[in-house]
């Protein structure tokens, strides 16, 4: 029967978003499709707030955007800085390690951040090539602050990555203003389109730090050598090949971009942390802790939330789904049984968080946790009337 998604990715998409993907599907040199791949490239640069960046736009999962920003701008033996926040912080080491960097990670203590001041300190060590941070690291809802990360790695020099797979378009992001390097995301999260698309948008200085390599790019799939053209062609309306393009996927991507302008990505930001404080409330009130330590680090997207010590967590995320909603288990694998996590992004409304809620507290109370039923409810509805 028909559940509820509230999972970090894939959420929950608009009827019209998945409607797109059953379109008959185009040549990838057609007209329409050309001007569909186009202004799909154009509303990314307007949803990333980068008019001068070059965006890229490549079937894969997320994984690839995090692949093609390393590969294509790390040599082998340079040094990279990793800012980890969870288990996202990890699998950037893990792609920079395969390609031959010389790897320093920072990692925050669980529910944390890393401090700006020890950022600073290792910035000063080494000559670093390359910061990578991660916006909201999905293992732990954590929620790093971009901006000065990105100022003190153009301090010293290194280019700064941001990961907002679990961020862009649900979480503020001027990737120009804020002088980060490269934002990249995944379809299947804020950006409201079903798994398949990897999205990146590089600034002038990171398509400059490629040109200049003094090697070849170790990737044949991810090289901008390849894509650049292509994606160049589509911005000037004009056909092209290299890998045959998802065209269904891109046509939906479309229509979820065209969705996202319309409301305004300030507006849809706002919205995304009306409902996450509200919802974050309402699990505090029924005795719940969240992962991380204080709000102002508390992501807006998903939030992750310990168990009460006495339940059995798989019974209670069964019995959640038994009301009809789908929740997520622990990721993070140092805590990785003692929480669960819920996406709260996309097409986000009261009627989602409330219904959650609602089998929130009936999966509690089937395992034993006791509390006021309902409470978590109240709290919700005086938090929207406030
Ligand atoms: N980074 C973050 C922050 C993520 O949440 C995810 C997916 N959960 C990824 C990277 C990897 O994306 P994908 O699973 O689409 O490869």
């Amino acid at each position: 029967s028909r559940k509820l998604l509230m999972i970090p990715g894939p959420i929950e998409f608009e009827p019209s978003v998945l409607r797109a993907m059953g379109e008959a599907t185009t040549s990838h040199v057609a007209p329409n499709f050309i001007e569909t791949f186009g202004n799909c490239l154009d509303l990314i640069q307007n949803v990333w707030q980068s008019p001068n960046g070059q965006p890229f736009l490549i079937a894969g999962s997320g994984t690839l955007a995090m692949d093609m920003a390393i590969s294509n701008l790390i040599e082998k033996g340079e040094n990279a800085l990793v800012i980890s926040t969870g288990y996202f912080g990890e699998r950037f080491k893990d792609i920079l390690t395969t390609y031959g960097a010389n790897v320093t990670v920072l990692t925050a203590a669980i529910g944390d951040v890393v401090s700006l001041n020890d950022i600073e300190t290792e910035l000063k060590n080494k000559d670093y090539k390359l910061v990578t941070m991660t916006h909201v690291d999905t293992s732990t809802g954590v929620l790093v602050d971009p901006k000065p990360v990105a100022a003190l790695a153009k301090k010293y020099n290194a280019l700064s990555i941001l990961d907002g797979v679990c961020s862009v378009a649900g979480e503020e992001i001027q990737q120009d203003n804020w002088g980060i390097d490269i934002v990249f995301t995944g379809s299947q999260k804020a950006i409201g389109v079903p798994p398949g698309l990897a999205l990146l948008v590089a600034s002038p200085k990171a398509m400059e730090t490629w040109k200049n390599r003094k090697t070849p790019v170790q990737s044949y799939y991810s090289d901008w050598k390849n894509w650049l053209p292509i994606m160049k062609a589509y911005q000037n309306r004009k056909p092209s090949y290299f890998g045959t393009p998802a065209v269904n996927l891109i046509r939906a991507l479309e229509v979820s971009l065209e969705l996202i302008n319309k409301q305004g990505i300030t507006n849809r930001t706002n919205v995304h942390k009306k409902y996450a404080k509200a919802f974050q409330k309402a699990i505090v009130a029924i005795g719940l802790e969240l992962v991380p330590n204080s709000t102002e680090i508390t992501a807006n997207t998903l939030s992750a939330i310990y168990y009460p010590r006495e339940i059995d967590g798989n019974e209670f995320r069964k019995q959640v789904g038994e009301l009809g909603v789908i929740i997520a288990g622990g990721l993070h694998a140092e805590i990785k049984a003692t929480y669960f996590r819920v996406g709260h992004m996309g097409s986000i409304n009261a009627a989602d968080i409330t219904t959650t809620l609602s089998a929130i507290e009936y999966g509690l109370s089937k395992v034993g946790y006791t509390f006021k039923l309902g409470s978590s409810l109240a709290t919700f509805q005086k938090e929207l009337l406030a």
